[in-house]
């Protein structure tokens, strides 16, 4: 198969009211165990190249990566560019053959943000390539909430028209990183975004959040989940637990180290899956 778009997804998404999700690729053992996790559930997925990873790594050599992955099964994974924040970042991922890409315009004021998603969404349209947005502020654990940095349901709808963006990264309470206790989002919020707006809607910051509230959020309209941090701690904690294995070569860890991303992987897809089930 090749690849899919964030449309395609998010329509899935809707039609069966499951959640997304989209992981992080670290190095290659993260992309092979998102790969190895698809084929396991039988789940879409989506495989996510944050703009500030591409300081260590070159974008055409990932996309390769996981093209090479997608080639080799019919289940509907896309390649996505996470947290673009500069035009010129997601016009990289548009020459890479990306499917899909994230303006990230959330530090700008309201109408920067406005214009330059609606540049990016014109010519990645032009290219066939489905355009992800943020408005509010997700921040890292531990920032102040407030409503200056919640996500405004009147604002979303207004940035949605004028825009034609096909997904909207939101502000209910989550957060980026490792929360301190279990986060609380504001379901509220969220009923009254999804009523006033038509395109996709993406949680970021989902490490940490508790299961039932992503069923909840995915009821409620959530369609995209970013994971990252607990795909980070479990890689980091199998390094912990087999530190003194390193005195052997590194890769007779790896598979280990793999596995356990994995599982998180697995684990955090078929929840996501869960939510159309006895609704
Ligand atoms: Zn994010």
């Amino acid at each position: 198969m090749s690849l899919v778009g964030l449309t395609e997804l998010v329509d899935y998404s809707k039609k069966n009211c499951v959640g997304i999700g989209m992981f992080n690729i670290v190095n290659l053992e993260f992309a092979t165990a998102m790969y190895e996790a698809c084929i396991e559930t039988g789940l879409p997925i989506m495989l996510g190249v944050p703009e500030r990873f591409l300081n260590y790594y070159d974008i055409d050599v990932v996309a390769a990566i996981c093209k090479e992955y997608v080639k080799r099964t019919d289940i509907p994974m896309a390649l996505h560019l996470d947290h673009g924040k500069s035009f010129d970042g997601v016009m990289k991922a548009l020459r890479a053959g990306f499917s899909s890409v994230m303006f990230d315009g959330s530090a700008l004021s309201y109408e920067e943000n406005l214009e330059t998603t609606a540049q990016v969404v014109r010519i990645s349209h032009a290219m066939g390539v489905s355009v992800e947005a943020e408005l509010g502020y997700v921040g890292q654990a531990g920032d102040e909430l407030s409503e200056k940095t919640l996500t405004n349901p009147d604002t979303a709808a207004d940035f949605e028209k004028q825009t034609g963006i096909d997904a909207l990264a939101i502000a209910i309470g989550n957060q980026h990183g490792q929360y301190k206790g279990i986060p609380k989002l504001d379901f509220n919020r969220l009923k009254e975004i999804r009523a006033k707006v038509d395109c996709g809607l993406v949680l970021h910051g989902g490490s940490g959040i508790a299961p039932e509230d992503f069923v909840e959020a995915i009821r409620c309209g959530i369609n995209k989940i970013n994971i990252y941090t607990a795909m980070d701690v479990a890689a980091k904690e199998y390094n912990r637990d087999h530190f003194n294995d390193f005195d052997h070569y590194l890769d007779y860890t790896n598979i280990g180290f793999k596995d356990a991303v994995k599982q998180v992987i697995k684990d955090h897809m078929i929840l996501f899956a869960s939510a159309g089930k006895d609704k």
